[in-house]
């Protein structure tokens, strides 16, 4: 799904751009600012957002070097350029065609540049620059043909999605102009000295410690996505519920890989939105927490972005599961999570690894319960 979402963002900036250089071939004088900007915006839109897909299906990796930061900048500025010399440099049609020609080249080639950098845990924050630049060049494109229904949705589409930059970037501890000169992210995997050793819990013990536990959070990511296990995961917070527990769901900003992905799930298994706790919020109970279970998720609890700073993901705001009287972690085996890099959480000596699918683990898990 996050891919496909990518895809699509790429194709209404396509779609934008082709507008606009279309309209340029046709009427080269008429609307030319807005022109050149809906062309610019769609094609950043655009190749930027293929990045990103290559990116989330994990077919494109992060290359990082200190000097895309300075190439950024020099592409911003020389798009910026280019365009006051179409605008007021008083060229020929033909001259002026060329420069069209190259600022479209110039913007594909900082789309790519510009999204390349930029992993780990910051993606989130990117892809939602990219859907409002695809807003903002539809609305461009609106605006070429006069046409008030794209100028409306592409306003609507660029300023909800600069909002949700806004709070992206506020979650992920990162400056909106960080995001623009690509100045961030990437890196490799934190080397930190990982201590301790991994335990692991069988499903009796989970069952039992789950069954008298009073208050028990669960901390949906990425994995529980893939399993689909929103709806066994409800029915394990009402099972424990009407055996008196209090159970909640915390939900980390960017968990998953869409924003508000784990919102969406959870509301389609009909989980009741006032158990839905945001991180800000539950984070100050969590030391009263008597089991916080751990689906799928893996950057988003890990405490590397509180104790290591040489991680990619250091300064991220993460939910406080290390607080918790006890940890289970539900996944398939020790694989990494988006970051790529080693969770701390893991070998906490209060942590006890439920191994598998899932889906299926809560599945056994809430089978076991009820035998018991
Ligand atoms: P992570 O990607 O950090 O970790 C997911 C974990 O799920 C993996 O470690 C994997 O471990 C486990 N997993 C995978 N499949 C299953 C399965 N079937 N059953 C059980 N476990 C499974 O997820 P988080 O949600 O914690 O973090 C999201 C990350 O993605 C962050 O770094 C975020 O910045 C980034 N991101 C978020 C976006 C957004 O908009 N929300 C967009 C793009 C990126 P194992 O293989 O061992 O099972």
């Amino acid at each position: 799904m996050p891919q496909m979402v990518s895809f699509f963002n790429a194709t209404g900036g396509a779609a934008s751009a082709a507008v606009a250089l279309i309209e340029f071939t046709k009427n080269p004088g008429q609307a030319l600012l807005v022109t050149l900007l809906g062309l610019v915006v769609g094609s950043i839109a655009f190749s930027g957002s293929m990045v990103a897909y290559g990116k989330l299906d994990g077919k494109v990796g992060d290359i990082f070097a200190k000097f895309m930061t300075y190439l950024n900048l020099f592409f911003m500025l020389l798009i910026v350029v280019i365009i006051l010399l179409v605008l007021f440099g008083g060229f020929d049609q033909i001259t002026v065609s060329y420069l069209v020609y190259g600022l479209l080249v110039l913007s594909l080639i900082y789309g790519v540049s510009f999204v390349m950098p930029i992993g780990g845990a910051d993606m989130p924050v990117v892809i939602s620059l990219l859907n409002s630049l695809t807003g903002i060049a539809a609305a461009m494109a609106g605006f070429i043909y006069q046409n008030e229904a794209m100028i409306l949705g592409g306003i609507l589409v660029g300023a909800a999605g600069t909002i949700l930059t806004l709070q992206m970037c506020k979650a992920m501890n990162r400056s909106l102009i960080n995001v623009i000169i690509g100045a961030f992210g990437g890196g490799g995997a934190s080397h930190a000295d990982v201590q301790g050793s991994i335990k692991e819990i069988t499903l009796s013990d989970a069952a039992v410690l789950l069954s008298y536990s009073q208050k028990v959070v669960i901390i949906p990511g990425y994995g529980l996505a893939v399993a689909q296990a929103q709806h066994i995961a409800h029915e394990l917070d009402s099972l424990l519920e009407s055996k008196g527990v209090e159970v909640k769901y915390a939900i980390h900003p960017v968990a998953g890989r869409m924003p508000g992905h784990m919102n969406v799930l959870l509301a389609e298994a009909d989980v009741p939105y006032e158990q839905l706790v945001e991180m800000d919020d539950i984070n100050p109970d969590m030391p009263n927490v008597d089991v916080a279970i751990v689906v799928g998720a893996n950057d988003v609890v890990n405490p590397a972005a509180y104790d290591d700073p040489g991680s990619p993901i250091y300064g991220m705001p993460i939910i406080d599961a290390h607080l918790a009287k006890n940890i289970i972690i539900m996944k398939r085996g020790m694989g990494k999570g988006y970051a790529g890099i080693e969770n701390f959480l893991f070998f906490n000596d209060k942590t006890r690894m439920l191994f598998g699918d899932a889906k299926k683990s809560i599945t056994s898990l809430v089978n076991e319960i009820k035998s018991m």
